[in-house]
């Protein structure tokens, strides 16, 4: 059994450069023996459905972590039915992982808005947090859980990349693309994903 994961829960419509920083900041700070990345089926607090196929986003996870052996692509949440609640992520994963330390990876924006997530109290008894700094926004977390989360702050350059950034600009054609791994890139273009 790891002493240590991460999981690196996301839509991940694409996966960028962020979402790769994020995992390898956690795991080199933390010292992670592996980290999960698991893209949602529908995650909550969204509207509209991911714009790429469960199948597309899963695959472009694979492109995007091929080079670090510890990432693993996880496509428990793309299996069950509905909203992919973390919750449910995170009691699946204690049950395999009684004796593992379990770090749920975050950027600020998301530690943010926390407090609103299912069963929160629940989940910070689950798993410990590793936030990073993205856009600006503090890496505190809200007054509501302050008494009851286990946080690691990771010490990273903030990288300024957004899936939303991106699936603008792949729509508009334009070629920058700055952020997008190589190989989601080409992924991209070979299955004419995000075009008008
Ligand atoms: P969208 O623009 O579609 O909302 P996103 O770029 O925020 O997507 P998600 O797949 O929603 O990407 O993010 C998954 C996780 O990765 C979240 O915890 C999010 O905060 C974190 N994350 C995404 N981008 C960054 C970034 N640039 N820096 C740090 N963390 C990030």
């Amino acid at each position: 059994m790891p002493a240590a994961i991460g999981i690196l829960g996301g839509t991940f419509d694409p996966p960028h450069a962020g979402h790769v920083a994020a995992a390898v900041v956690a795991q080199k700070q933390l010292g992670l023996d592996e980290v999960r990345i698991i893209p949602a089926g529908q995650a909550p607090l969204r509207t509209g459905a991911p714009v790429a196929s469960p199948a597309d986003r899963a695959e472009m996870c694979r492109l995007a972590f091929a080079a670090y052996p510890w990432a693993t692509v996880d496509e428990r949440e793309m299996r069950r039915e509905g909203t992919s609640w973390s919750v449910e992520t995170a009691q699946e994963l204690a049950k395999e992982y009684p004796e593992s330390r379990r770090v749920w990876i975050l950027g600020a924006d998301q530690l943010a808005r926390l407090d609103r997530w299912k069963d929160v109290a629940e989940l910070c008894r689950l798993v410990e947090f590793a936030v990073l700094s993205r856009d600006g926004i503090p890496t505190e977390p809200p007054a509501a859980i302050a008494s009851c989360i286990r946080l690691t702050i990771l010490q990273a350059p903030p990288i300024r990349v957004s899936s939303t950034e991106l699936r603008e600009a792949l729509r508009r054609g334009d070629s920058a693309r700055n952020g997008l791994p190589l190989a989601v890139a080409r992924h991209i273009d070979e299955r004419s994903l995000y075009q008008a």
